[in-house]
C-alpha cells in the first residue's frame, strides 16, 4: 500500500513537477502535494498545512528567495524539512545551501535518492514532534515538581535520602534549622543530627517498616551543629521504583521545638516552683512517697522530713519590698540546696515555708543535730541592696512512723512541729508528736470560730483603770477586748490575738475596739462632763496593712473624740524589729497629741537603747519584772534605774499586774508615775466604768 505524503512544491517547471510526482508515485508514495509558482504565495501555503516536506528549486524566481523561505520558516518555528531541487553542476553553491539550513539537496536531473530522503524525513519529522511532545510534556512535568518542590521548600524542611540513607538534597530551610551548611550535610547519613529521643532500636524499627513502603511520622529530638537541640515533627516518605524496591526517601520536617519548650514548661510549671526552681508541693509529696515504698521493701532509708518556715518574713517583705523578698526566697533556697546532700529532696511549699526530705539519718536525734546545724548555715547574713539581712527560720521534724506513714501525714505533721516551734519562739526546733496536732487543732477551730465571733457579737471590750500614784486619780484606762466562745465561755486574748494576727482579723477587731473605745469616751463625757482618755493596744499587722494614723484622724473627725483622749499601745518586738515604719507613724500620733506606750517592757529584748530612737510617751513595765523585786535586791535597783532613765528621757512610767499594797507603796517610792492591776480594778465592761468612777472619787473625797 501506497504511502501517502504532503508534499510542498515550489517550481514553476511543470515537466520537473510531473517528473517529482511520478517518481514518488514510482517509489510507493502517494503524494498529496500542491504547487506554488511564485514566491509570493509561499507564506500563506505554508501555514496552510502539515506538510510533510518542502521541495524546493533552485532556479528562478525562487533561487534569491531560498534564504528568505528557510528564515521565515526557523522565526514561525515551523519544523518542515526543505529539500532543494538543484543543479549538480551548483555543487557549490549548494554547500552553502545546506548550511544554511535546508535538510537535503536532490539532483534535478536524476531525482536519485528522493524517495529516500523523502522518508527519511518524514521519519526525522515524526521522531522530532514525537520528541518535541515528550520534552514539552517532560518540561511541564518539570516545572509542575519545581513548582510543588518550591511550595515544599517554602513551607517545610526537605530533605531526601537515597537508597542507602545518603543525604543527597537539603532545601536552606532544613539546613537552616540544623545550622549546617547544606554542602555539610550531603553526603552524610542523617545520624549527623544525633537524634536524642530514640534509641538504636527504635530507628531499627522504623526504618525497617519505611523500607517496607511505609509512611513513617514521628517526633524527632535533633542536635544542631552547635550542640543545641530542636524538635521536628517528620514524616518519611519512601519512594518505590519500578522494580519494587525503595530508591529515595523525602523526608519533610517541621520546626515544633517552640512548641515542645511550650509543653516542656507547661510541665515544669506544674512541678516546679516558678521563683526557686525548687520541686513544688504536688511534686515533693510524690517524692515522700516514693523513698516510703523504698523503705518500705528495702528497711532502709528512714524517710525524715523537716519543714523550714522563715522567721518574720512578712516583715522583712513589707518593709524591704516583695522584690527584695523574692530575691531572699531564691537566695535562701540556694543555701538550703548548698547545704543538703545531693539525695535530698527541697521544696519550697509556699511562701517562706521549705521543706527537706531525707532518707540517710538514722534516728531523730541525727535530725534534731541535723537541724541545729542548717540552722547555723543559714544564720549567715544575706547581703541585699547594702543591707545585712539576718536570717532564722523555725524548724519542724517528722519522720516515718512517728505520727504517720503516709507521704501528706508526714509533711502536714512536719509543718505542725514547725508551727509549734514558732509558737514556742522563733529560731527553734520542734519534733512532731500528738500533743502538738491535738493543739494546732485546737487552734484552727478557734481561728474558725473567731471568724464568726464579730458578726455575732460574741467580742466585746473591757476597761481597766490606772491609777496615777501622785494625784490619786485615774490618770487613763486601758481597752481590753474580750471573746465570750459559745461553747468555751471566755477566751483569754492572750490566746486568740496570735490567731486574729495571723488570720488579718486583728484590722477588724482593733476598728472595733477603738469604736467602742470612742462610745466609752463620749458617754464619761456627757454623763460625768469630763473627758477620760483610753489606751488601744496595737498589733504589728495595724501598723502593716492598715494606716492607723488615718484611723484615729477618722475618729476625731467623725465622733469629735479628742486626740488627747486616745493612748496607744506597742509591744517592744514591734517597735523594735519595724523602726523605719513605725517611727514615722508614732511622731505623727505624738504630734497630734495622741500618747503613745511601750507596752511589756521588760519581757523582751529590754534595750534600753532602742528606747530613745522611739517617740515615746509612757513605758510600761511588765508584771512579770514587778515579780522579783524586793527591797534591796538586785531587780529592785534595775527598776529603780529603768524608771529613773524613763524619766530622764521624759516618759510616764506605768507599772503593770500590782495586786498587792505593798508593790504599790514600793513602786511609789521608787517615783513609778503610775500604776494598772487588780489591786485598783479588773478590767471593767463599759456599763460598769461610771459606777466605778462614782464609786472612786466618793471614796477620794469621804
Ligand atoms: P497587756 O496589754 O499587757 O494587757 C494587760 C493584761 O494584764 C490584761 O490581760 C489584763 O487583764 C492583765 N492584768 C491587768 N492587771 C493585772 C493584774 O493585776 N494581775 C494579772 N495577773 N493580770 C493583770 P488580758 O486582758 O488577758 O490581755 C492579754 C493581752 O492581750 C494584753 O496584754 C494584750 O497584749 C492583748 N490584748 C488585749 N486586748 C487587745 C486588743 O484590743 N488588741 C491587741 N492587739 N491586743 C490586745
Ligand atoms: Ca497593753
Ligand atoms: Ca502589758
Amino acid at each position: 500500500m501506497a504511502s501517502p505524503i504532503s508534499v510542498l512544491i515550489l517550481e514553476n517547471d511543470s515537466n520537473s513537477v510531473f517528473d517529482l510526482v511520478r517518481e514518488m508515485k514510482a517509489n510507493g508514495l502517494s503524494p498529496l502535494y500542491r504547487v506554488v509558482e511564485s514566491s509570493a504565495n509561499f507564506e500563506a501555503t505554508v501555514l496552510e498545512e502539515d506538510w510533510d516536506a518542502i521541495i524546493c528549486s533552485t532556479r528562478a524566481p525562487f533561487q534569491s528567495e531560498i534564504s528568505f523561505f528557510l528564515k521565515f520558516l526557523n522565526e514561525k518555528k515551523i519544523d518542515i524539512p526543505v529539500i532543494l531541487l538543484s543543479e549538480p553542476e551548483d555543487f557549490h553553491k549548494n554547500l552553502l545551501y545546506m548550511k544554511s539550513g535546508v535538510n537535503d539537496i536532490i539532483d534535478r536531473k536524476t531525482l536519485l535518492r528522493l524517495t529516500e530522503v523523502l522518508e527519511r524525513e518524514r521519519r526525522e519529522l515524526v521522531y522530532r514532534k514525537e520528541k518535541n511532545t515528550t520534552e514539552t510534556f517532560l518540561y511541564q512535568s518539570l516545572k509542575e515538581i519545581q513548582l510543588q518542590k518550591f511550595a515544599l521548600d517554602q513551607a517545610n524542611k526537605v530533605s531526601i535520602t537515597d537508597a542507602n540513607g545518603i543525604i543527597t538534597y537539603v532545601n536552606d530551610a532544613f539546613a537552616k534549622i540544623t545550622g549546617y551548611e547544606s554542602f555539610e550535610l550531603l553526603g552524610h547519613n542523617h545520624r549527623i543530627l544525633k537524634s536524642q529521643n530514640k534509641s538504636k532500636e527504635d530507628w531499627a524499627k522504623i526504618w525497617e517498616s519505611i523500607h517496607k513502603g511505609k509512611v513513617w511520622r514521628g517526633e524527632i529530638l535533633n542536635t544542631k551543629k552547635d550542640g543545641s537541640l530542636f524538635w521536628v515533627d517528620t514524616t518519611i516518605v519512601p519512594f518505590i521504583g519500578t522494580d519494587g524496591s525503595v530508591f529515595q526517601y523525602i523526608a519533610i520536617h517541621h520546626d515544633i521545638t517552640d512548641q515542645k519548650l511550650a509543653e516542656e514548661q507547661l510541665t515544669h510549671d506544674a512541678f516546679y516552683d516558678n521563683l526557686t526552681g525548687l520541686p513544688n508541693r504536688a511534686l515533693y509529696l510524690a517524692r515522700i512517697e516514693q523513698k516510703i515504698f523504698t523503705y518500705n521493701i528495702q528497711k532502709d532509708g528512714y524517710p525524715i522530713v523537716f519543714c523550714i518556715n522563715i522567721d518574720n518574713f512578712k516583715r522583712i517583705n513589707h518593709s524591704l519590698g516583695n522584690e527584695s523578698g523574692d530575691k531572699i526566697l531564691i537566695i535562701f533556697s540556694e543555701r538550703l540546696k548548698q547545704f543538703s546532700d545531693k539525695d535530698a529532696i527541697i521544696t519550697r511549699l509556699g511562701a517562706d515555708n521549705f521543706s527537706i526530705l531525707l532518707n540517710h539519718l538514722l534516728s531523730i536525734e541525727e535530725a534534731v543535730d541535723y537541724a541545729y546545724r542548717l540552722f547555723e548555715f543559714l544564720g549567715d547574713p544575706i547581703p541585699l541592696g547594702g543591707y545585712e539581712i539576718y536570717l532564722t527560720a523555725s524548724y519542724g521534724i517528722s519522720a516515718f512512723g512517728l505520727g504517720g506513714k503516709e507521704a501528706d501525714v508526714l509533711l502536714r505533721n512536719a509543718e505542725i512541729a514547725m508551727f509549734h516551734a514558732k509558737s514556742q519562739k522563733v529560731g527553734t526546733v520542734a519534733v512532731f508528736n500528738q500533743a502538738m496536732q491535738e493543739k494546732i487543732h485546737f487552734q484552727l477551730e478557734i481561728q474558725n470560730d473567731l471568724k464568726k465571733a464579730l458578726i455575732h457579737n460574741e467580742i466585746s471590750v473591757f476597761f481597766q483603770p490606772i491609777l496615777d500614784l501622785k494625784s490619786n486619780q485615774i490618770g487613763h484606762w486601758e481597752a481590753l477586748v474580750r471573746w465570750r466562745h459559745p461553747q468555751r465561755g471566755m477566751v483569754s486574748p492572750a490566746e486568740f490575738i496570735p490567731l486574729a494576727e495571723d488570720s488579718g482579723l486583728i484590722v477588724p477587731i482593733t476598728r472595733f475596739v477603738l469604736e467602742q473605745t470612742a462610745n466609752v469616751i463620749e458617754e464619761v463625757q456627757i454623763k460625768k462632763g469630763y473627758p477620760i482618755s483610753i489606751a488601744v493596744n496595737l498589733s504589728p499587722q495595724v501598723f502593716y496593712d492598715q494606716n492607723i494614723f488615718h484611723w484615729i484622724v477618722d475618729l476625731h473627725k467623725r465622733r469629735g473624740i479628742p486626740y488627747s483622749s486616745l493612748q496607744v499601745e506597742i509591744t517592744e518586738s514591734l517597735a523594735m524589729k519595724n523602726l523605719s515604719d513605725t517611727v514615722p507613724i508614732l511622731s505623727n500620733l505624738i504630734d497630734i497629741g495622741v500618747k503613745v506606750a511601750l507596752d511589756d517592757f521588760g519581757t523582751g529584748f529590754s534595750s534600753l537603747s532602742y528606747l530613745e530612737k522611739l517617740p515615746l510617751s509612757i513605758l510600761k513595765i511588765d508584771k512579770s519584772f514587778l515579780n522579783n523585786v524586793h527591797v534591796g535586791n538586785k531587780e529592785s535597783f534595775l527598776l529603780i534605774s529603768i524608771i529613773n532613765m524613763a524619766h530622764d528621757l521624759g516618759y510616764t512610767v506605768v507599772a503593770e499586774g500590782v495586786e498587792e499594797l505593798e508593790q504599790l507603796e514600793l513602786l511609789q517610792s521608787y517615783q513609778c508615775d503610775e500604776i494598772q492591776g487588780y489591786w485598783l480594778s479588773k478590767p471593767v465592761p463599759f456599763p460598769e466604768i461610771i459606777p466605778f468612777l462614782d464609786q472612786f472619787y466618793k471614796k477620794e473625797t469621804s
